[in-house]
């Protein structure tokens, strides 16, 4: 009998798989029932139609046999087979949708993980075998073929007997063991059982092989040996199912089972969809945080089915930086099986469908926030502060999804409130939405600036977590309210009457805040009155774009160091009110030197009061034993 070789591309790819030493070996099963699963679907769909063939959608199956002995593994289906010409065409060549991926393999180079995750059909079975045999008949044929391969020297195929009728027969012989590779364990009844429920659950026909089950009896006796056949899928996945078929228990049951959480979600998001895209997606938001999920490790993604079966274990590209926590499966007809990584990042399909789910999971959380508050801020102390990073990481682009979303800490009420709470019961005539930063909320409370807003009755949002102050500055402001740290310079709470008195007295003392300046001109750039401080002698406010809260973040950050340095132009605020202001204008007249003394040590102070360390504690000691001892 003549060999035939392989088209050359199918060569190089084989040669690629045989040679592959990529891990997930174990894929070729998938690829094969799917295979089978499709050939099913083919007759199946003529048999709907044409009364002659005879058979019923329970008539068809797969099933698995495995001999451990001899290391073979057989798959075969009562799908539509093929004809020789179809064995000589599909199998000889790489078929359309593989010769895809095959081309982008060879632009990549050498990249075998692109085969482990979407699999190349048929020839990934040469990864695990050293020899592959096809026999099939076609409907309508009554003659069979056997198509036998190593995968090297090409192939034969020859006219055969198949005497359980229409359908293929896949007979895998595996390799031999290795020191690294165990193929023997792919005739393993558990590793078959498992690999089918993991990659084939779904698949729509039902997947059959002969288990074993051990009996123990009493003591001392033999254990009984039973072998049933079982269908190994669940075949109708719970996202194909009517949402009034399953229960609250059933959703959590299968997210507790597939997504290995012990426990349950908060919430579920069941989603089908036609028209533009056509998908079926469950999602669920976890009630906690993976251990590794506040770090690089964590891997965002969704699993990814094409008709039932899996295609994409973590489909990144399905979510958004800022609902990485989402997991979930989503299935579509519409994507093909064979897709590739790099292909999928630009399916047009794929986008509009991750586009649809943004959407969904915002509603649903929107939704728990309004219906059950308690449930959302659970969940948003676990998650929320991914919400502010993706406000700051998307420049704001995010803003639109995420802002009602957000919580802050207020001095209305010890909890979080969020942004259109805040802006509905604003004072009227207030223009603007007020924040204070602190490392917690106890030193927030601690702010001297913070007493007299509080007093006049204005509501102040706690910045406590480091990317707060940095979120809301991309997002410019919310509902067209402009936001304003209470640390900034002006804070305009003034009446009229108040401004005219307080313009007076800094005029008054010009002379005197030029001559503290001066005693501190490289910390701060003036020194003025304070028009927000009620009992606190002083506080310090920027006069720049960077807050003195940034100027915090900013250098605690490494690359920050040394003269990277980023500085806040600050201003030292005094109050008119308090008795320190009394004394300064004394020692103005009277005894200068100690005055300059005294604006480092009020420099100190606020430093100190803003949660910031002092340049030199030394000096600041050392002058304050110097008063102490006068
Ligand atoms: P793909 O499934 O992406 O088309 P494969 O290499 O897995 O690529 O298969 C090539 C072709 O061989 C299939 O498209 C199908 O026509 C045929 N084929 C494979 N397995 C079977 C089977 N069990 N029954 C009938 N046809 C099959």
């Amino acid at each position: 009998m003549q060999t035939k070789e392989f088209k050359a591309e199918s060569k190089r790819l084989l040669d690629m798989m045989i040679n592959s030493i990529y891990t997930h070996k174990e894929i070729f099963l998938r690829e094969i029932i799917s295979n089978a699963s499709d050939a099913i679907d083919k007759l199946y769909f003529r048999s709907l139609t044409d009364t002659s063939v005879g058979m019923k959608k329970d008539d068809f199956a797969i099933n698995i046999s495995a001999d451990k002995e001899n290391g073979i593994l057989t798959v075969s289906d009562n799908g539509i087979g093929m004809t020789e010409e179809e064995l000589e065409n599909n199998l000889g060549t790489i078929a359309k949708s593989g010769s895809l991926a095959f081309k982008k393999e060879n632009e990549l180079g050498d990249d075998v993980d692109i085969i482990g995750q979407f699999g190349v059909g048929f020839y990934s079975t040469f990864m695990v075998a050293k020899e592959v045999d096809v026999l099939t008949k076609a409907y309508g044929s009554d003659k069979a073929y056997l198509w036998k391969s190593n995968g090297v020297d090409g192939y034969t195929i020859e006219e055969s007997e198949k005497p359980d009728g229409v359908g293929t027969t896949i007979t895998i012989h595996l390799k031999d063991d290795t020191e690294d590779e165990k193929y023997s364990t792919y005739t393993d009844q558990y590793q078959l059982q498992s690999l089918v429920k993991k990659y084939s659950d779904y698949i729509r026909f039902p997947i059959k092989m002969e288990v074993e089950h051990t009996h123990y009896k009493e003591e001392g006796k033999e254990p009984e040996i039973t072998k049933e056949i079982e269908t190994l899928n669940s075949m109708t996945p719970i996202w194909k199912k009517n949402k009034n078929e399953l229960t609250d228990e059933d959703y959590n049951n299968f997210y507790v089972e597939k997504f290995m959480d012990y426990e349950p979600p908060v919430a579920h998001i069941h989603s089908k969809n036609e028209g533009v895209a056509t998908y079926d997606a469950l999602l669920y938001i976890p009630a906690r945080a993976p251990f590794d999920y506040y770090s690089k490790d964590y891997e965002k993604g969704l699993q990814l089915y094409s008709s039932g079966v899996l295609i994409m274990e973590k489909c990144a590209d399905l979510l958004p930086d800022w609902f990485s926590f989402v997991k979930g499966v989503v299935d579509s007809e519409d994507l093909s099986l064979n897709i590739s990584r790099e292909l999928l990042q630009q399916d047009r399909q794929l986008k509009i469908i991750a586009r649809n789910l943004e959407k969904s999971i915002k509603n649903e959380l929107t939704k728990m926030l309004s219906n059950d508050r308690e449930r959302y801020e659970k969940f948003y102390s676990v998650f929320g502060l991914q919400f502010k990073f993706g406000i700051y990481q998307s420049y704001g682009a995010a803003s639109d999804t995420l802002k009602d979303l957000i919580m802050f800490r207020s001095s209305f009420e010890g909890k979080n409130v969020t942004l259109k709470e805040y802006v509905s019961r604003m004072k009227e005539g207030q223009d603007k939405i007020y924040y204070a930063c602190g490392e917690t909320v106890e030193r927030i409370e601690m702010l001297p600036q913070l007493e007299k807003l509080k007093d006049k009755g204005y509501e102040v949002l706690y910045f406590t977590q480091d990317v707060d102050e940095f979120a809301i500055k991309v997002m410019l402001n919310y509902d067209g309210k402009n936001f304003k740290s209470i640390s900034d310079g002006d804070l305009d709470l003034d009446t009229e009457e108040e401004k005219e008195e307080a313009k007076k007295l800094d005029e008054e003392n010009k002379d005197m805040f030029a001559f503290m300046q001066e005693a501190i001109s490289d910390k701060v750039k003036t020194v003025r009155l304070s028009k927000k401080l009620k009992s606190h002698p002083v506080c310090l406010s920027s006069e720049s774009n960077i807050t003195i809260e940034m100027e915090k973040v900013l250098n605690s950050m490494p690359q920050n160091d040394g003269q990277n340095r980023v500085k806040a132009e600050k201003a030292l605020e005094i109050n008119p009110g308090h008795p320190i202001f009394e004394k300064l204008r004394t020692l103005y007249s009277e005894d200068k030197d100690t005055l300059k003394d005294y604006a480092k040590l009020l420099y100190d102070q606020a430093l100190l009061i803003e949660g910031l360390s002092i340049d030199n504690p030394v000096e600041f000691a050392n002058l304050v034993c110097k008063l102490m001892t006068k």
